[in-house]
């Protein structure tokens, strides 16, 4: 029997292995802090000497089982938990980035992600250069500079649906020295697993299926540990260099490549800037992967169901679904989503924004949320929310169709949500 376990099995019981008569279930260390004997026990722990818990913003118990599942289910050799998808993406950048470098990136991302870059980091003196998913390599060569520290994109793109050609981006990232960041989300481990393709660091919103309920915020780093820092030395000072705020460690030396960029970003980033998870959202989260594998599977099967039909209903102008033959992202999707993408897709109705805001009123099962890849159905009609400052034309800049709709199955029956679609679609 071989020791690696197949992603399903790691779902439910990768990362904590209970010793004789521990507990079954993860236990949530509720503890701030940690007591020790004596202080030089806990100066170790401070210096990076030894390790173990002392405060719960640095580390915690529930946290670091959390996050071992997370790693081993990404193929990766470390991982952390923060509070949010937010604050995972700024950290995987931040802890590369520094004020006067730059950073390329699929300009096929998240919302919240486009503006962390585009204004808040651009504020800290960090540029972005923002390039097609769909650029050539050639494209993406152009994009780079000198003081290019990373490359970033999300496997499937919320919330256009595009899927990342990752070898490619990969591919180039390698020839510039810098490393490939890729923001899996929407895909989840169970569906893809982008190190095994070529990344080098993958980052989540745990928000969305991984807690899979609506009931925590949360996200996580995982670093595949391929990355040789040591080979850029001069690119990479923060990893490479002493770190005066660490009594002069070097943490590409003694960490390796397998441990190095999320020691720096737990004891610098976390340190300073606190974005923790609490151990009960960690739980919550764990909860939550345990059954990933199952609820995927019922959610890419919803989303084929009513992907299909929707594209062939006469009120329907178009559909991006990765499933669909006819989807510009379907060869992708086959080569890196083999068994389905995910539940989320994007539609317009035809007509106007009135057509698409009266068919959205009408939808019964289906619930108006700004939340996306949850065990409940949920839509959004971004020109009468997310983007509601702005026109037509506004929003035609901003690639945003006014009839596009971001429709995500949940876990119920398929019938039941092409039931409620089909009556809503009836009434304009
Ligand atoms: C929601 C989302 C984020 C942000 O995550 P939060 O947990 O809401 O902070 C980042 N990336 C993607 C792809 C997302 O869908």
């Amino acid at each position: 029997m071989s020791d690696k376990k197949r992603i399903e099995t790691i779902c439910v019981q990768g990362g904590y292995t209970p010793k004789n008569g521990e507990p079954r279930q993860v236990p949530i260390y509720q503890s701030t802090t940690f007591k020790y004997d004596t202080s030089e026990d806990m100066g170790k722990l401070f210096d990076l000497e030894a390790s173990g818990y002392f405060y719960t913003r640095l580390q915690n118990p529930t946290n670091d089982y959390v996050a071992k599942k997370l790693a081993e289910l990404e193929g990766g050799t470390a991982a952390m938990l923060t509070s949010s998808g937010q604050a995972a993406n700024f950290f995987a950048v931040f802890n590369l980035a520094n004020c006067g470098d730059h950073v390329v990136a699929s300009s096929s991302i998240y919302g919240g992600t486009f503006n962390l870059f585009a204004v808040t980091m651009r504020k800290m003196g960090i540029d972005f250069t923002f390039v097609s998913p769909d650029a050539t390599e050639e494209e993406l060569d152009a994009a780079f500079r000198p003081n290019t520290k990373a490359l970033f994109g999300e496997t499937i793109a919320n919330p256009v649906c595009s899927v990342l050609d990752i070898e490619t981006y990969a591919r180039v990232a390698h020839r510039h020295g810098v490393p490939l960041i890729v923001d899996n989300t929407f895909a989840t481990p169970v569906n893809c697993r982008p190190i095994e393709w070529g990344a080098d660091i993958v980052t989540h919103s745990t928000t969305k299926y991984i807690d899979g309920h609506g009931s925590s915020v949360g996200g996580a780093i995982i670093d595949g540990g391929k990355f040789d820092w040591m080979k850029y030395k001069d690119k990479f000072k923060g990893l490479t260099e002493p770190d005066d705020s660490y009594h002069g460690i070097v943490y590409a030396e003694k960490f390796g490549k397998e441990g190095a960029f999320i020691t720096k970003a737990t004891a610098q980033l976390m340190r300073d800037f606190g974005s923790i998870q609490s151990p009960q959202h960690a739980y919550y989260i764990n909860l939550g992967l345990e059954s990933l594998h199952v609820r995927m599977k019922r959610h890419c099967e919803n989303g084929q169901k009513v992907a299909e039909f929707l594209n062939n209903h006469e009120k329907i102008e178009w559909v991006r679904y990765c499933g669909l033959k006819t989807d510009k992202y379907y060869e992708l999707g086959q080569k890196y989503l083999p068994n389905g993408s995910c539940g989320v897709l994007s539609f317009a109705v035809k007509g106007g924004r009135a057509d698409a805001e009266k068919f959205m009123k009408n939808l019964k099962v289906a619930a108006i949320e700004t939340h996306v890849a949850d065990a409940r159905t949920c839509c959004l009609h971004p020109a009468n929310a997310t983007h509601r400052q702005l026109t037509d034309e506004q929003l035609a800049q901003a690639g945003i169709s006014p009839t596009l709709i971001r429709y995500s199955c949940g876990i119920e029956n398929a019938d039941d949500l092409i039931e409620d679609l089909k009556q809503a679609l009836d009434t304009i």
